[in-house]
């Protein structure tokens, strides 16, 4: 083992061994929740080393970085989330790699992503992004469609071609009334996840929590962590 790959592997064991915990004290089994690992600024060789110890989701938010990295990394058999704030123009490329996109936050971009699907002809699973900071009818600071918007943007992917509705996504609100309150903000989006589900029974997935409230998230009934740096270190930059 190379140095990188033993340190990835020591992390990826505290990440593993947090979630394990989290799991047993909120009653829940350890397959109840899938770790995706979040490779932002980091290399290809990274995200191969990751692929060796057993990863098997990755995710990034910037498909310049992103799209050379997925390409240099086609033969691995990695499941690929864009967790970024998504712009209309990056949408081509970003379906041309990405299994799912959990960025969905307004009724344009899932316009674009379904053209962008068919185009490539694949599938693009979409998570809607719940902005717990957006008031009415706006958006979070960090992208993500307020609350009420939920059942409309979430009926329109279902309607659109190339694109399946698989759940709701969320950033911890660094503003507003769950600031400070990563819990609540969690179970606020498992209370919205169980709306969704009772029109969309398929769309499961409950995206929240990163390396620094993951138990939180746990607790709250999150089906999916995105942890980027307790795996691969601090970031050399903002990303
Ligand atoms: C960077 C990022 C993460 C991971 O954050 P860490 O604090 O490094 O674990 C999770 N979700 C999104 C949307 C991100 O942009």
């Amino acid at each position: 083992m190379t140095d990188r790959e033993s340190e990835l592997a020591e992390n990826l064991a505290r990440v593993e061994e947090r979630l394990s915990s989290a799991c047993a004290a909120a009653g829940r089994g350890r397959d109840e929740v899938t770790l995706i690992v979040v490779t932002k600024t980091y290399p290809a060789s990274d995200v191969r080393l990751l692929a060796d110890l057993g990863v098997r989701h990755v995710a990034e938010n910037r498909d310049q970085d992103a799209a050379p990295k997925a390409e240099a990394c086609a033969d691995l058999p990695l499941t690929w989330h864009f967790v970024g704030q998504l712009q209309t123009n990056k949408v081509r490329s970003v379906a041309g790699y990405a299994h799912l996109v959990q960025s969905v936050d307004r009724p344009k971009l899932v316009t674009a992503l379904s053209a962008a699907a068919a185009h490539a002809g694949r599938e693009l699973g979409c998570l809607v992004q719940i902005a717990l900071d957006a008031e009415s009818g706006g958006r979070g600071a960090r992208g993500g469609a307020a609350p009420e918007q939920l059942a409309e943007l979430a009926a329109l992917v279902a309607g659109s071609p190339g694109l399946r509705i698989d759940g709701l996504m969320t950033v911890a609100p660094l503003a507003g009334p769950y600031a400070g309150r990563e819990q609540a903000a969690f179970e606020r989006l498992v209370e919205l996840s169980s709306r969704l589900r009772a029109d969309h029974p398929a769309a499961t997935m409950v995206s929240a929590g990163m390396s620094a409230d993951l138990e939180q998230a746990v607790a709250a009934g999150a089906t999916h962590v995105r942890v980027g740096t307790a795996v691969l270190g601090a970031r050399p930059r903002l990303g």
